[in-house]
């Protein structure tokens, strides 16, 4: 279920090893976590071509993909537990959870203003403006500043999601530079919390940003955002590493949003009896068996289990697929 990058590379590999697959996707369409990007990080790659190479991969004669189909009812086949699973009015030997994430809506903090402000927007929004290689401020000018804000619904006690999402600190570092690329007189500001630039190239990417681009890194936290009379936003913030407060004004207040659950992935592992910690489906523990699930033929694969980088979800449905074949020669 998912035709993500987990559940695409899950089905071609399972594809390929002879095994009939049904993807399940609830959109029209598939990959549009992807396909909303400009390029990706670390190396600017181009989504749609990347997006393209993972949906070549469905045009397998063995898969057969239903987009707009939004799974309503997963059971067990029989009373046996090796008896299988049938999904809506199909019945399967396997069942692969690959439903995915969702961003956090960010009208829940309100006290940054979204939805309020025009200038306020969150990552998202701003990775259409570079896709579309136009950044306006609210009132269609060209931004002369940009402030970006990390850690907006994650790492958060008063929104509940305790988690650091992974990949929003180096999402931040790529979109600064594609917008000093577009527009290099614009004065790009980041306030972290901590820069988790963990992933491979991802510390050169930091590097580039502030030596090329001139990109500012400031750790601290806005606690507060309001609109000016001429459409500019105000912030309220504090350099925590000066201890000093800090008020400044931007054309643009960029929200970089966390993962949370999709819905799909909270109602189905709750189907299932596999939601687990923040609703995201629970695997059997993550270091073994992290594709396996307490249930005979039911398996995880990507985000749908936590925070996870579209390469990991690569990796991780192709561990899927394999889990699923070992578990069927097992049988
Ligand atoms: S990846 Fe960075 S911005 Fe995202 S939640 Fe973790 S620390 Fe915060």
């Amino acid at each position: 279920m998912g035709a993500g990058p987990a559940g695409i590379e899950a089905a071609a590999a399972l594809a390929a090893s002879g095994c009939g697959v049904v993807v399940f996707e609830k959109n029209e369409r598939p990959l549009s976590n992807i396909t909303d990007k400009a390029c990706l990080f670390p190396n600017f790659e181009s989504a749609d071509t990347v997006a393209a190479q993972l949906l070549a991969k469905l045009s397998h004669p063995n898969i057969s993909l239903q987009c707009g189909h939004d799974v309503s009812c997963i059971t067990s086949a029989g009373t046996d537990p090796a008896a299988g699973w049938r999904v809506d009015d199909e019945s399967f030997d396997a069942v692969l959870l690959a439903t995915g994430y969702t961003t956090f809506n960010a009208k829940r903090k309100e006290e940054l203003g979204y939805g309020i402000y025009p200038g306020v927007h969150t990552s998202l929004e701003l990775e259409q403006m570079i896709r579309n290689k136009e950044i306006r401020n609210s009132i269609s000018n060209l931004p002369k500043r940009i402030v970006f804000l990390q850690c907006v619904g994650s790492r958060d006690e008063k929104t509940g999601n305790h988690y650091c999402s992974k990949l929003c600190c180096v999402t931040a570092v790529k979109q600064a530079i594609e917008v000093k690329k577009l527009l290099p007189s614009v004065e790009a500001y980041v306030f972290y919390m901590d820069l988790r630039m963990w992933g491979q190239h991802y510390e050169e990417l930091y590097r580039t940003a502030q030596q090329e681009y001139g990109v500012k890194f400031v750790r601290g936290r806005i606690s507060e955002a309001g609109g000016t009379f001429d459409g500019r936003v105000q912030i309220k913030a504090e350099d925590t590493l000066l201890g000093l407060p800090l008020r400044m004004t931007s054309d643009l207040l960029v929200l970089m949003v966390g993962m949370e659950s999709s819905d799909g992935t909270r109602r189905l592992s709750t189907l299932c009896d596999i939601c687990g910690d923040y609703g995201f489906a629970q695997s059997l523990d993550p270091h073994l068996r992290d594709n396996l699930t307490p249930r005979q033929g039911l398996f995880v694969a990507g985000a749908c289990k936590r925070p996870m980088t579209l390469t990991d979800s690569v990796v991780d449905g192709r561990s899927a697929a394999f889990a699923i074949l070992s578990a069927a020669d097992n049988k």
